[in-house]
């Protein structure tokens, strides 16, 4: 492969500042990439996602499909805000390729691009194929993560193609994540003349604290973390009012219903007579687990690594991207068919220049296998 060509390409994806926030940025990313797969004659169409975050971008190889053999997906932001790419444009040595966004994801989209070009007509004549790349991934994919679970309930199986790991391993499991706000509403009261009198908020957070802990399972891998406290207005005060931000983290989705029920039945109840509890779920994403059918998607990777002696390797991580979404609907899904790399969200982000090649072919050959 022209591996010059292909730095070239990435460059033009990582020198444009495309926090998610940046729309217009995220916009001509998704631009760059439309002109780029036009060029090989695939269907591009930016999809409208509202107005607080940038169009989507979807391609296909057939018109107007209803069912695909593979969904690809990418997202097209970033989490750099706006004058990163002035501060530190992409740059490289001799092993790997330096730049915000280069490993998550922009090297991941360019790498689908250039497993498809590659790919035998035969199977393109074949095979129904969608890339959706989506313009939020990094704050959540709150306006995009609807569309691309209608995408991928009208796919046989999906391809997240965030970067492989350090080590070179596919993501097969992804952890699910919860936050919850707890707000706690008590009386005020004179703390030295009438104590009595008051319902202190902040005790009640301090009983919450143990009961929600209580509700991990370390074996099972669910934890929870009440990660901040606010509360009180002076010593003197029996304290009105206290908060909490509560992050749940699970393996199983079954767990993740165990301990949305629990504590939406403590809260209700209450930690302490006088003092109300209301709790407002801030965001979701379910667990990515294995089902048959990944595990059937696993061994075909498997054998796609044989044939192009790529090792392959599997790792269940505790971050989340979308394939928790598209995994969760009951779509076999698998992560991580990107190039090698790691840092990502920091100034050291890199990805390990010989690795892109190998991970192109594994990608081509893997969907030419379906
Ligand atoms: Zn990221």
């Amino acid at each position: 492969m022209d591996l010059k060509l292909w730095t070239e390409e990435l460059r033009q994806l990582v020198n444009v500042d495309c926090g998610t926030a940046t729309i217009s940025g995220v916009a001509q990313v998704a631009e760059t990439l439309a002109a780029l797969w036009k060029k090989e004659g695939w269907h591009c169409e930016n999809v409208d996602l509202g107005a607080a975050v940038g169009p989507g971008l979807l391609v296909t190889n057939k018109l107007q499909s209803e069912h695909y053999d593979v969904l690809l997906i990418g997202h097209l932001d970033t989490v750099f805000p706006a004058g990163t790419v002035a501060q530190r444009p992409m740059s490289q040595d001799d092993a790997r390729i330096y730049g915000p966004g280069t490993s998550d994801m922009k090297s991941g989209l360019l790498n689908i691009l250039w497993a498809m070009r590659g790919m035998d007509k035969s199977d393109l004549q074949r095979l129904s194929i969608a890339v959706a790349m989506n313009p939020d991934e990094e704050t959540g994919s709150v306006h995009s993560h609807r569309w691309l679970g209608d995408l991928a309930k009208r796919s046989r199986q999906v391809l997240v193609c965030e970067a492989a790991r350090a080590d070179g391993s596919l993501v097969n499991a992804r952890k699910g994540l919860a936050g919850y706000a707890l707000t706690f509403t008590g009386v005020a009261a004179h703390a030295g003349n009438d104590p009595e009198k008051g319902r202190s908020a902040i005790t009640a957070l301090a009983h919450s604290i143990l009961a929600i802990n209580a509700l991990a399972d370390a074996e099972r891998g669910t934890t929870l973390n009440v990660g901040v406290v606010n509360g009180g207005d002076a010593a003197n005060i029996v304290a009105p009012w206290a908060s909490a931000v509560v992050d749940l983290r699970f393996w199983e989705n079954s767990e993740d219903e165990r301990v949305h029920r629990a504590l939406l039945e403590m809260c209700e109840k209450g930690f302490m007579e006088g003092v109300t509890t209301t709790i407002t779920r801030l965001n979701h994403k379910p667990a990515m687990a294995i089902s048959a059918q990944t595990e059937a998607l696993m061994r075909l990777v498997e054998q796609a690594g044989e044939r192009e002696n790529v090792k392959i390797s599997w790792k269940a991580v505790g971050g989340g991207s979308d394939a928790n979404y598209t995994a969760a609907l009951g779509v076999p899904t698998l992560d991580g068919f990107g190039p090698i790399g790691a840092g990502f969200h920091s100034p050291a982000e890199y990805l390990e220049i010989a690795s892109v090649e190998p991970r192109i072919r594994l990608l081509r050959r893997v969907v030419s296998m379906l």
